[in-house]
């Protein structure tokens, strides 16, 4: 089976033979307060920092979700409210669970086609928490780094979360230029579900222990507190933390995989831009995804596309959302090969054409 779908997605061949590996080193029974535990977050953390760009003096987490990340986001580093900019399902989900924890929230929705409206933004001043998501996987856009860099100089004194959880470990995200970034494996770094990386500034770890909110299990000064010993706050998902450790030593460096991605991207809108009956969802191409493909048809015609496909043994991903019924989504990550899009070309232009 071909898996195109944007998460869970491909998982990267050899995690069958690391999984073993995890077994028979004894790490999935090891204490988790132990040096054999210890010793490998170091490790990952270090790797973490080193593959994917991030800050030597960030703050790495984990948690068991990207999910999770909002929920503590909110609840560690508001007391107030938080103001949310989206344009799709997985940005408004992130302000619907903020409003649950803190009613003022506030929420401002941009168009698909356009690029985040930095310059029009008129945030309360009292807001503690600029929130947006970087690679909306539900519609296929992405912000840019210069949107990205125009919010940080716009807003300095605020703090800026990012959900990068469709982008991070594909795309080199420039995490200087905002304060927490979150992701979850089951994405771009070609793992199976169940584990979240979370990024602080130190700014933002100073606030979290100014607010010094201790009331949740993975209360983000209690995540701190332990991390500073290379521990979690629970017993965690060893099995995922290894994984994770033996994928990143295997992977290049964030700006080559990157620069894959970018090619492959721009070849698979071209390719779908041929379809008479086909429209890429996204008409923009300043803000389009470089890591999730949104094709759009007629609820008919979308619908016999999946069906083929898996057919054929290849699965496409549901459209989500508001457009879940006239669009499919093509992951493109680092896990999936080159040739593996060769098939899904074939298959379209066979079917398709
Ligand atoms: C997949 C996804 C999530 C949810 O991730 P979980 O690990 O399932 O919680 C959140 N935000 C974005 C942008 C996503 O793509």
């Amino acid at each position: 089976m071909l898996n195109f779908y944007p998460g869970p997605s491909k998982i990267y061949p050899e995690v069958r033979t690391f999984m073993t590996d995890a077994f028979d080193e004894g790490i999935l029974d090891a204490p988790h307060r132990g040096e054999q535990f210890v010793q490998m977050t170091r490790t990952v953390v270090g790797l973490l920092k080193r593959r994917l760009n991030i800050p030597q003096d960030y703050y790495i987490f984990f948690t068991s979700s990207a999910t999770e990340c909002w929920e503590v986001i909110i609840q560690s580093l508001t007391t107030r409210k938080s103001s949310h900019i989206y344009n799709g399902a997985f940005g408004e989900k992130w302000f619907e669970y903020a409003k649950k924890l803190r009613p003022n929230a506030e929420g401002v929705k941009f168009d698909l086609n356009e690029p985040m409206p930095v310059e029009a933004l008129n945030i309360s001043s009292d807001t503690e928490l600029i929130c947006f998501t970087q690679n909306e996987t539900s519609n296929g856009t992405r912000v840019s780094a210069t949107s990205i860099l125009n919010l940080h100089n716009r807003y300095r004194d605020t703090l800026i979360a990012v959900d990068a959880t469709s982008s991070m470990a594909g795309i080199n995200l420039k995490m200087i230029k905002a304060d927490i970034w979150f992701g979850s494996v089951q994405k771009n770094f070609g793992l199976p579900p169940g584990l979240g990386v979370l990024v602080c500034s130190p700014r933002a770890i100073f606030r979290a222990k100014q607010i010094a909110e201790k009331a949740h299990y993975n209360s983000l000064v209690s995540m701190y507190e332990k991390m500073l010993n290379h521990q979690t706050t629970h017993t965690p998902n060893t099995l995922n933390i290894y994984l994770l450790k033996r994928v990143l030593e295997e992977r290049p460096f964030i700006k080559t995989l990157e620069q894959h991605l970018t090619d492959r991207a721009l070849d698979l809108y071209t390719f779908f831009e041929q379809f008479s009956d086909f429209k890429l969802l996204v008409e923009n191409e300043e803000v389009r995804s470089k890591t999730v493909i949104a094709v759009q048809g007629s609820e008919r015609l979308i619908d016999e596309a999946k069906k083929k496909a898996l057919h054929h043994g290849i699965r496409l991903g549901n459209g989500y959302g508001a457009w879940a019924r006239n669009t499919f989504r093509i992951a493109n990550f680092p896990a999936i090969l080159d040739e593996e899009y060769e098939e899904l070309k074939r298959f379209f232009l066979h079917y398709f054409a």
